[in-house]
């Protein structure tokens, strides 16, 4: 039911009143990836009439990977954004309310929790599951641009196989690199792992793995300047740290340089740990706050896969029904 309402922004140094529509529901989803279109499914199914907002980039990060190979029941691969169309006309069928918008500000300070949207309109809901994934950060080359989906990938898990027997590149020092480099050793030719740097930053442990496996050729002090191709991607121009280009011929490279959870406006309220992947309890999807919940990429930075956001969306509706059956 919609009524007007004056609600104060919650950056104390900027108050301002403003006269927004209110909408209350049980719960409300932010995402509308794999973890977010999951949550809804549950928490449809289970009569909580959620309402899911879909974000900027409505179905995640799947719809920029072109095919999805590796998520169980579609044998022959998928399109991501196929894909997830599927996942939304799921969520629809049980009754999901979906919102074009984006979450601008939130105040979990007490329930009911405020959820603007669009700076147009506000939610007043019970519970809240944050489901707003994480974007791979890119170089920003205007090459790498060109080139997305034909030859540059930000998901070696998603994309690798694609490459086998080939040589390939992946940019980056640190876990992520380094997992992406040994996870693409075992499929490719050779695998170039490209550090800015005269070290790895990932975990002892990993750089050992690196160091370990005969196919991969760290190019330490290496910077990208370009990938050039035709149509896809053939090679890569580099610059060592006598300022020289050189050139590598790879059919794929890998940006390895980092996730930014999407956790920014949650911050205020929520524990997050020292790069912002949001803090839950456990084996759940509670964070520090009752009533709001985490799942997917926001809060996962270990194994990042569709189907690990998609298990913990249906965690974090199942968190969501529990917590409201008890009040
Ligand atoms: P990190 O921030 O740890 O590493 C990013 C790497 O990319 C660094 O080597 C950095 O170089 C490099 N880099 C950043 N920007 C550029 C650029 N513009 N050009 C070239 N290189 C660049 O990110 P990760 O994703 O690797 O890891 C994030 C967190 O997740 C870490 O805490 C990590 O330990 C954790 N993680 C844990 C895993 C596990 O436990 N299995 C697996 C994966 C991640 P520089 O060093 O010069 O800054």
């Amino acid at each position: 039911m919609l009524q007007f309402q004056m609600i104060k922004t919650q950056d104390n140094e900027k108050v301002f009143h403003t006269e927004l529509p209110v909408e209350k529901c049980r719960c409300l989803i932010i995402g509308s990836g794999p973890a977010g279109f999951t949550a809804a499914i549950y928490a449809s199914r289970a009569n909580l009439n959620p309402i899911l907002i879909e974000g900027t980039q409505p179905g995640g990060q799947l719809t920029t990977t072109t095919e999805v190979e590796n998520f169980p029941g579609y044998p022959n691969g998928i399109d991501g954004t196929e894909m997830m169309e599927d996942f939304k006309n799921q969520a629809l069928r049980f009754g999901t309310e979906i919102i074009s918008g984006t979450v601008n500000r939130v105040d979990f300070s007490k329930r009911p929790f405020k959820v603007v949207v669009d700076e147009e309109k506000m939610f007043e809901t019970e519970t809240v599951i944050i489901a707003t994934g994480a974007s791979a950060k890119y170089l920003g080359l205007p090459s790498e641009e060109r080139f997305k989906g034909a030859g540059v990938s930000g998901c070696a898990t998603c994309d690798g196989f694609f490459y086998k027997g080939k040589d390939v590149a992946v940019v980056g020092g640190g876990d992520t690199a380094a997992e992406e480099a040994t996870y693409l050793s075992g499929i490719c030719n050779k695998v170039y792992l490209i550090v800015r740097k005269n070290f790895l930053r990932a975990s002892k442990a990993m750089q050992e793995k690196v160091s370990k496996t005969p196919n991969i050729s760290v190019l330490f002090e290496h910077t990208t300047d370009e990938i050039v191709g035709d149509k896809k991607v053939n090679g890569m121009i580099l610059r060592n740290k006598n300022n020289e280009p050189v050139k590598i011929d790879v059919s794929g490279v890998f940006i390895a340089i980092g996730h930014q959870p999407n956790s920014e406006i949650f911050k205020k309220f929520l524990e997050t740990n020292e790069v912002g992947y949001i803090k839950t309890l456990a084996g759940t999807s509670k964070t520090n706050i009752d009533g709001v919940f985490a799942c997917g990429d926001v809060q996962d930075f270990h194994y990042r896969q569709a189907i690990t956001a998609a298990a913990s969306g249906c965690i974090a509706a199942i968190d969501a029904e529990r917590f409201l059956n008890s009040l």
